[in-house]
């Protein structure tokens, strides 16, 4: 149980470092597709968390507990990704300046956090299915932080603000799909798993 530990509390640092940049960057640039990226993070960073606490406790979290707070994470996600697809959808009306090169900085630094935050997880993923998720998210959110990177090259090139917008909306989208499947498919039981398991099995108490 304890070897786990440090690598998700590894992790969850590296996440705590891609937030802290991400929403920097978002103020410094009035980029919403950063903003968008940056709140994924808070969601991942709540998961990441409770992770890392129900491997901290023995007794455990409850797994009643847990799953709550999982469910609450998705749809505060949910809600806040629906707020940036209007935000953004405004914004294709009323354009707003926008800076490019931050969120290509910015971006590439979240990919380097999100694949180090990947990385510190890999070992621990191959004996645990709630780690082993989480894993696999984060393999996927290098590819997610680097769509803030594309957006910044194209406002640079292009001279508009609007694909900041565009872009926004396509990772808010992303996000509204990949959460709605995970809650409402069979996802979430994996995640939290009943009994919080590590793969060195105590022997089982015999019984008469
Ligand atoms: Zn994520």
């Amino acid at each position: 149980m304890a070897h786990l530990r440090k690598p998700l509390a590894v992790a969850l640092g590296l996440n705590t470092a891609v937030l802290a940049v991400e929403t920097l960057g978002t103020f410094e640039a009035n980029s919403l597709s950063l903003a968008t990226d940056a709140i994924h993070n808070l969601s991942d960073e709540t998961g990441l968390a409770f992770l890392l606490l129900a491997y901290t406790l023995r007794t455990g979290l409850s797994s009643h507990f847990l799953r709550t707070a999982n469910v609450f994470n998705s749809l505060g996600l949910l809600l806040i990704s629906g707020l940036v697809v209007w935000q953004a959808a405004e914004r294709l009306f009323h354009p707003q300046l926008v800076l490019g090169v931050v969120p290509i900085i910015a971006g590439l630094l979240a990919a380097a956090g999100n694949w180090g935050v990947a990385k510190s997880l890999r070992e621990p993923s191959k004996e645990d299915v709630a780690i082993r998720l989480a894993y696999v998210h984060n393999l996927g959110d290098v590819l997610v932080s680097l769509a803030p990177v594309a957006a910044g090259l194209a406002t640079l090139v292009a001279g508009t603000p609007l694909f900041d917008s565009v872009i926004a909306i396509g990772i808010a989208v992303f996000i509204i799909a990949t959460t709605l499947k995970a809650v409402l498919g069979s996802e979430e039981a994996l995640l939290w798993p009943e009994n919080v398991d590590c793969g060195h099995h105590e022997e089982p108490v015999k019984r008469a």
